[in-house]
């Protein structure tokens, strides 16, 4: 009779299966079909993809900021032609504090880069991602979830809620989003700190060209990011991200067009000139979510199932697709050495590599909206002088640039 942890030779077995097609378990499908051509690799998302890729929460009416080192990673998966027409390059980062006098530019000229970054809708890093995929011999299922994950001597085996196939599979890397579901079946569970605040999310309408400027400005409620769109219809656009507390953010989300775009030029003063249009607004609560295990033999957790972080600094998905750079490396290295792809050794030499970047952009993210989320006069003053310094200091703004940038821990990898 069969045993728990044999393996069923009838059923179809996969190298590798991903649960989560957002953008990046999209992404690991993609780089590993490139990089490993005879993989037999499969991806499972919860929700039926539309023509327009909506259907996604990964592709909804948000916009990323791509670091330098994620156009590298989609530059080498051959991706980054199709996308480059949809993005706005950040030329110049003004960062600076309501009510207070620090401020501090950083211009992509005086860190040498072309751009410090490249702000896209990620309806288009959808499609691109997408039709990208369509091109490769992934498998796809969708709308599909797991039902139950069975450890095997060798591999897992895996039950299919929607069809009800059992399928089985060397490595099964788990990327369905924050609070994992399919994580917790193993018993992996979330570590959720939340920050008590929203953010709204909005496309805004503006009188005056942006000029390839980002704008950080943090005030006493929470930060807010105004990032340069390309030009829709002729007229200029930003991007807005704007934290709140909640009762706040549930009044901005209430309010008129009109009323929301007198509160957002109030609150963000008139550096980018008058706000004139907002399109589709959405209010996020903000937590950072960590897995309490990223890796076990024949399992992975990626994205924002392995660690979800607050979206001022930009880093979510930059972080997550170094990551997954680093994932298709390492597996792609074990191969061929002869040694297992999916051992624990393989899984944790994985880890060991992206540690001190995970940690670095954690605590980058996560400290940010902290300082300037206390308003008391010695921690204003403190971070005030902070901006001052660092508007004094070309090299200490040079390296907050390459932070941004996704260089700061991989001078030599991904971001070089
Ligand atoms: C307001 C905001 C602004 C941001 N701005 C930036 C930025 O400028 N730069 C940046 O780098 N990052 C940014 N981020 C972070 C970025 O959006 C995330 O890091 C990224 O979306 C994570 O993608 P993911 O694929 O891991 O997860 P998700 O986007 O959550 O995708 C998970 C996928 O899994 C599917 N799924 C869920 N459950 C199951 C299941 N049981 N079975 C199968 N499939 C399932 C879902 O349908 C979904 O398609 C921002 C985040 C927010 C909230």
């Amino acid at each position: 009779m069969m045993t728990e942890t044999s393996e069923q030779s009838s059923v179809e077995h996969y190298d590798l299966v991903i649960v989560g097609g957002g953008m990046v378990g999209i992404s690991l499908a993609l780089l590993l079909a490139q990089q490993q051509p005879h993989w037999k690799l499969l991806l499972l998302e919860a929700q039926a993809y539309d023509s327009s890729g909506k259907q996604s929460p990964s592709f909804d009416s948000r916009s990323t900021a791509l670091s330098w080192s994620s156009r590298k990673i989609f530059q080498a998966a051959g991706l980054w032609s199709a996308l480059e027409s949809y993005t706005s390059a950040i030329n110049n980062i003004h960062v600076s504090d309501r009510g207070h006098i620090g401020l501090t530019r950083i211009s992509a000229e005086e860190a040498g880069v072309e751009a410090l970054g490249y702000v896209i809708e990620n309806r288009w890093i959808g499609a691109g991602l997408l039709d990208k995929l369509a091109a490769t011999s992934v498998e796809m299922m969708a709308p599909e979830r797991v039902a139950k994950i069975t450890p095997l001597k060798s591999g897992v085996r895996v039950d299919l809620e929607n069809c009800g196939e059992t399928i089985q599979t060397s490595l099964l890397v788990i990327a369905d989003g924050a609070n994992s579901q399919t994580a917790q079946k193993l018993g992996i569970h979330s570590d959720q700190q939340p920050y008590g605040q929203q953010g709204i999310i909005a496309n805004i309408g503006l009188q005056e060209a942006h000029n390839g400027v980002a704008y950080e400005r943090f005030t006493d409620q929470g930060p807010m990011a105004m990032l340069p769109l390309p030009d829709f219809d002729g007229s200029p656009r930003c991007a807005l991200v704007w934290t709140q507390p909640p009762e706040r953010a549930a009044e901005l989300m209430a309010a008129s067009d009109k009323d929301f775009l007198t509160a957002l030029q109030e609150s963000f003063g008139y550096r980018m000139g008058m706000v004139q249009k907002v399109g589709e607004r959405v209010a996020y609560p903000l937590a950072l979510t960590t897995a309490s295990e990223q890796v076990r033999r024949n399992i992975v957790v990626l994205g924002n199932a392995a660690h979800s972080l607050h979206p001022v600094a930009g880093q979510g998905f930059n972080l997550s697709l170094r990551d997954v750079a680093t994932l298709a490396d390492v597996l792609g290295k074990a191969k061929s050495a002869g040694l297992e792809f999916s051992s624990l050794e393989t899984l944790e030499g994985y880890q060991q590599q992206q540690l001190a970047d995970q940690q670095n952009t954690l605590m980058f993210s996560d400290n940010l909206p902290k300082l300037f989320a206390q308003s008391s006069s010695v921690v204003a003053l403190g971070r005030n002088s902070g901006l001052v310094v660092m508007d004094l200091l070309p090299s200490l703004r040079s390296r907050f640039a390459k932070f941004g940038m996704g260089m700061a821990n991989k001078e030599a990898g991904h971001g070089s």
